[in-house]
């Protein structure tokens, strides 16, 4: 049976796709156009159940205790073989979410295979710790760690990076020997369903990764979180969702690895070439119709440069070109659907009654009858509005900013830090010294100079605040996915 077949996105539970049951599913609709594309069999609480069941069997038949070498081998198989089936990725993520084949192309699908390539060099080089313990009478004992995975892992990912981020998950948690079950977000059922095959025909064992679709609440997600047979939870979504899950899953003391969202600033200071921190700016608002945890929302510039720094932005924000995502000189696509776009909508018009000023942007774009039903809003810029206002303390997920003007460095870092969450960060500056001393203020798990979504996956990642628990990337991911166990040999 094929991932995707007779109309239906399937499950895959125990190294099988599931045949689908027609009395449970949703419509996957393509967000550029509206238009109903598949529909997704939905798990019910007895196939989230076999999906446990079958990842604790994999574990405890040998995936568990597969040598490192095998396992990262077969990280590197599924990497090459994501790499042969590059253009099928690429269409299935561009369906789920309407975004532009150059940002698929070079960006999710590109990222998903550098995931498992670069876990399984992490993995491999991974050492252990150990320590010669002096004892009375000149005895001594060696004490060393042995790291042992985490067992069933729950794998709940969002809608706006799907194949990235999940990859991001699956790639450290199979590296370390875990069982997974993953539920895609709802929005983006396809990719984590077309690596199930790919990581079946790489030789990973049966039951070791499955796939389970549907909703949150009284859905796949919650019959997941709550499932008695899940080891820990890693999940990457709203600071809302995930402080429920966080209480859901509390009474029975599993780890959580949280990734959740952000509220990111930019500072600007008056040193900057015009030009370039421009460029910066908009990739940072702009990138993923501003889809991105990471991406700013609340620019802090200098008041020398502001009216510069405005006009520019909103000259970027205007030449960006929304259309067909298949069309390669599209630069930008849809909200991911029409619900979400109903929220962006609401901040605008939010903006608007908190007294802001639209420089660019603040509707809804036509883009003929082949787009029109997608859910497509204009990249939107504002000024006239201070962090008091709801739109600078809540995350908008969309391509919007407000922009600030600031006359001193202690403001503008009080400034940036005045928010409950703290993800990421980007300061513009010529002044290196500056740079550093800003960045090193920001309360956030990841503060850029010059640049934004420079990632360096050896790096730990992850947020402070309303954005997160724990860290993941480089070890860090490697301390999740596996428990450290302390043996001790008196000598
Ligand atoms: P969301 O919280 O609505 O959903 C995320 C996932 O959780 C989905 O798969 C959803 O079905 C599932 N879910 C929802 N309710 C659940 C429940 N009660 N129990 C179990 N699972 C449940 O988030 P979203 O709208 O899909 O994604 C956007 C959010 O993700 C933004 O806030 C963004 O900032 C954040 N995000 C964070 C990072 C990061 O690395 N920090 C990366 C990407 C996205």
């Amino acid at each position: 049976m094929k991932p995707i077949q007779d109309g239906w996105i399937r499950n895959f539970v125990d190294g099988e796709f599931v045949e689908p049951d027609s009395r449970r599913g949703f419509d996957q609709i393509d967000p550029s156009t509206g238009r109903i594309v598949a529909r997704v069999h939905e798990a019910d609480r007895p196939l989230v159940d076999r999906a446990v069941t079958a990842a604790r069997h994999a574990l405890d038949s040998g995936w568990a205790d597969t040598p490192v070498r095998e396992r990262t081998a077969l990280l590197r198989r599924v990497a090459d073989r994501i790499e042969e089936r590059f253009d099928e990725f690429v269409a299935a993520e561009m369906t789920d979410t309407g975004k532009p084949l150059t940002q698929a192309r070079e960006l999710d699908v590109t990222r998903a295979i550098v995931n498992f390539r670069t876990f399984a060099d992490i993995v491999a080089a991974a050492g252990q710790e150990s320590f010669l313990t002096d004892l009375a009478g000149g005895r001594q004992a060696l004490n060393y760690a042995v790291r042992k995975p985490l067992g069933v892992v729950a794998v709940i990912v969002p809608w706006n990076l799907p194949l990235l981020l999940l990859t991001w998950k699956v790639a450290p948690a199979l590296a370390c020997g875990n069982a997974i079950v993953v539920k895609p977000s709802e929005e983006t059922p396809s990719t984590a369903t077309l690596l199930a095959e790919v990581l079946a025909e790489a030789g990973l064992p049966a039951g070791a990764y499955n796939v389970v679709h549907g909703f949150g609440a009284d859905s796949a997600g919650e019959y997941l979180t709550t499932h008695p047979g899940i080891d820990g939870v890693t999940f990457t979504g709203s600071s809302a969702t995930g402080a429920h899950v966080m209480k859901t899953v509390a009474p029975r003391v599993r780890p959580v690895s949280f990734e959740l969202g952000g509220k990111n600033a930019a500072i600007v200071f008056d040193d900057v070439n015009i030009d370039e921190a421009v460029t910066g700016l908009a990739k940072s608002i702009f990138t993923n119709t501003g889809q991105v945890c990471l991406c700013t929302e609340r620019v802090y510039v200098h008041r020398a440069i502001f009216d510069d720094i405005a006009a520019g932005l909103a000259e970027r924000a205007e030449s960006l070109r929304l259309g067909d995502p298949n069309d390669p000189n599209t630069t930008t696509g849809p909200l991911i659907s029409q619900g979400h776009r109903d929220k962006v909508l609401g901040y605008l018009r939010l903006a608007e009654e908190s007294g802001a000023k639209v420089l660019t942007g603040g509707s809804i774009p036509e883009l003929g009858p082949d787009l029109d039903g997608g859910s497509w809003i204009e990249p939107t810029l504002w000024t006239g509005l201070t962090n008091t206002d709801r739109i600078l303390r809540e995350e908008v997920f969309g391509p919007v900013a407000a922009l600030v003007p600031f006359d001193t460095e202690d403001e503008a870092i009080a400034l940036a830090n005045d928010t409950e969450y703290g993800l990421a960060s980007a300061v513009w500056t010529n002044d290196l010294r500056r740079g550093h001393r800003v960045a090193q203020k920001m309360h956030v798990g990841i503060s850029w100079v010059n640049t934004w979504f420079t990632r360096e996956l050896r790096s730990p990642f992850g947020g402070m605040g309303l954005s997160g628990i724990g860290r993941e990337g480089g070890e860090s991911s490697l301390h999740f996915y596996s428990e450290p166990t302390n043996v001790c040999v008196q000598l």
